[in-house]
């Protein structure tokens, strides 16, 4: 009953809408949620616009909840942040996407792993020498990580934009998610070390309409050598326009859902050699 109360309140609708009593709920059980080891991560393949080949996966974490069962990230990301639990959940989520994906190829080309990181991770003291112990113990190439970051998140942000620096250092990617939500400018834009920018899935949904839109984002994005990744992809048209506008990849439903690590592995090369 709970479970669909939850379900109920958040379709569709922002995280804040979790009432007090199922937050202070959610908040403290989200503390035990990486150790008792509810907490899932799925993995939705990323193509390449021009070959239509799988060339990278976003890791997307979910939590089994023993009685509510799936709350969705949507609702648990925010409570992590504010309670500082995102510090656990976001480096158990690293280290088990890298570990699963290091050994996956698609056409004998190694996929990259593109995590999401919230910015309170950013601060955390060393994350940028964790990211990279991650990398060594997995032995994921650091060329194939990108973390994807929010931009109104770290963009004002000094202590942010160090780590970043830091992390794109490494040889790591550095992705603004959400691209085109918040108040980007191009002189912001310039000051993240970035190496790519996704478009944001409700510009992806107005497709065809928002075109013109769409083109000058990839044309913006390619005076600055960022690649442009487009997710919400739904309709075909979309993914034609998307081709159109010279977006270099694509993400969405229409390619493939979020799904289990099982179920993505069955379909790279890593499965069909054993
Ligand atoms: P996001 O990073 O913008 O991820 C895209 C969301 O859109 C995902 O929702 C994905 O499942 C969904 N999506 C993918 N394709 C389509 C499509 O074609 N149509 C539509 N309508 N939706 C699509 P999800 O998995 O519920 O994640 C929601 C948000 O939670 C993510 O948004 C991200 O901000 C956050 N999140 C997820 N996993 C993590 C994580 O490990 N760490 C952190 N810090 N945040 C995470
Ligand atoms: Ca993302
Ligand atoms: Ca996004
Ligand atoms: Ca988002």
């Amino acid at each position: 009953q709970d479970m669909y109360r939850l379900k109920a309140r958040t379709r569709g609708l922002p995280a804040p809408v979790v009432d007090g009593m199922d937050r202070l709920r959610l908040e403290t059980d989200l503390h035990d949620a990486a150790s008792r080891n509810e907490l899932v991560v799925h993995y939705q393949p990323q193509v390449d616009a021009g070959t239509g080949r799988t060339v990278a996966v976003e890791a997307l974490v979910r939590w089994q909840h023993p009685t509510l069962g799936m709350v969705p990230p949507g609702v648990f990301i925010p409570i992590a942040e504010d309670s500082g639990a995102i510090g656990e959940i976001g480096a158990h989520v690293l280290a088990v996407a890298c570990s699963t994906v290091a050994g996956w190829h698609v056409g004998g080309t190694p996929l990259e792993l593109a995590v999401n990181v919230s910015a309170s991770q950013l601060h955390t003291a060393g994350f940028s020498d964790f990211v990279r112990l991650v990398l060594k113990q997995t032995g994921l190439a650091a060329h194939r990580l990108v973390l994807e970051v929010t931009e109104s998140q770290v963009v004002a942000d000094t202590d942010a934009l160090g780590e970043l620096t830091a992390l794109r250092a490494l040889g790591v990617g550095i992705s603004v998610d959400d691209f085109g939500t918040g108040y980007s400018s191009l002189s912001q834009l310039r000051r993240l070390p970035a190496t790519e920018v996704k478009i944001d899935q409700s510009f992806t949904a107005e497709l065809p309409g928002s075109a013109s839109f769409v083109a000058g984002i990839v044309a913006l994005a390619h005076s600055l050598d960022l690649r442009v990744v487009a997710e919400g992809v739904e309709q075909p048209e979309q993914l034609r326009a998307l081709i159109d506008a010279g977006c270099d990849r694509a993400q969405g439903y229409l390619l493939g859902r979020p799904a289990p690590a099982a179920d993505v592995r069955s379909r790279t090369d890593a499965a069909e050699t054993e």
